[in-house]
């Protein structure tokens, strides 16, 4: 579905990513996790084409990204800090997203009934707490039904309830045969929810395959062990 071919990444002479391969099978949820500054952000940027990588390659659905924009129709994404227009009221934002779409008739408004969204739909963008954002975000990534859905930190900022609510959304989706890829620097937020892990670290992939796969070459329980053993051996 989304194929990763040595991927470089520099910001002056921060080079954040160093050859970063991995390909993301369809229908399945893959977690990228790696510490704060790893270069998390960085992939799912390249991936959206939002960020120009210096070398590499990505295929969306064997089709090479060539500075096109037509693969992004299939993508719901949910950036890590988004940014809206603050002076709109919610209801205006909403709105304005569905008329870009030309208002299609089958919008997901579970997350919108589920988060209780309706009781903020009168107050302006600007003064949503961090939180209330974050449910606005998820739910506007998942409106469209797209194939792929691309969660940077998702559960991020949610309080347990909303980010259970979101967990089970994403588990629904992929059992719908979705590919989900999500980021999160907080080994044990995915757990539950990580079929495949890709470690980041040092601008490089260090751990790739099945969260039990993890547990098993590292001789550690817990995955969020598991990460700090790989993480100590490169240190
Ligand atoms: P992560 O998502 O894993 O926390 P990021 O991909 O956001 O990490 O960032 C990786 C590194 O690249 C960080 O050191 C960050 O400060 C740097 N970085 C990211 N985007 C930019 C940018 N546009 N300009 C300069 N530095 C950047
Ligand atoms: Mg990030």
């Amino acid at each position: 579905m989304i194929r990763i071919v040595g991927l470089e990444k520099s910001f002056k002479k921060l080079e954040v990513l160093k050859g970063v391969h991995f390909e993301i099978k369809p229908g399945t949820i893959t977690a990228i996790i790696g510490p704060n500054g790893s270069g998390k952000s960085t992939i799912i940027k390249t991936i959206l084409g939002l960020v120009k990588p210096d070398k590499g390659e990505i295929f969306v659905k064997e089709q090479k990204l060539n500075g096109g924009s037509s693969y992004k129709k299939a993508i719901g994404y949910m950036p890590q800090s988004a940014r809206f227009p603050e002076n709109l009221k919610l209801d205006e934002l909403i709105g304005m997203i569905k008329d870009l779409r030309h208002n299609p008739a089958d919008c997901d408004e579970e997350l919108f009934t589920q988060f209780e969204l309706e009781k903020e739909f009168l107050k302006p963008v600007r003064t949503l707490s961090g939180g209330t954002r974050q449910k606005v975000n998820a739910y506007i990534a998942f409106m469209f039904n797209p194939d792929i859905l691309i969660l940077d930190e998702p559960t991020a900022g949610l309080d347990p309830i909303s980010s259970s609510f979101l967990k089970d959304k994403i588990l629904q989706e992929k059992e719908n045969g979705k590919t989900i890829i999500l980021t999160s620097h907080i080994m044990s937020e995915l757990e539950e929810l990580s079929e495949k892990i890709v470690f980041l670290l040092d601008g490089k992939i260090c751990f790739e395959g099945s969260a039990d796969l993890l547990r098993i070459n590292t001789g550690e329980d817990k995955l969020e062990r598991s990460i700090a053993q790989i993480m100590k051996g490169h240190a």
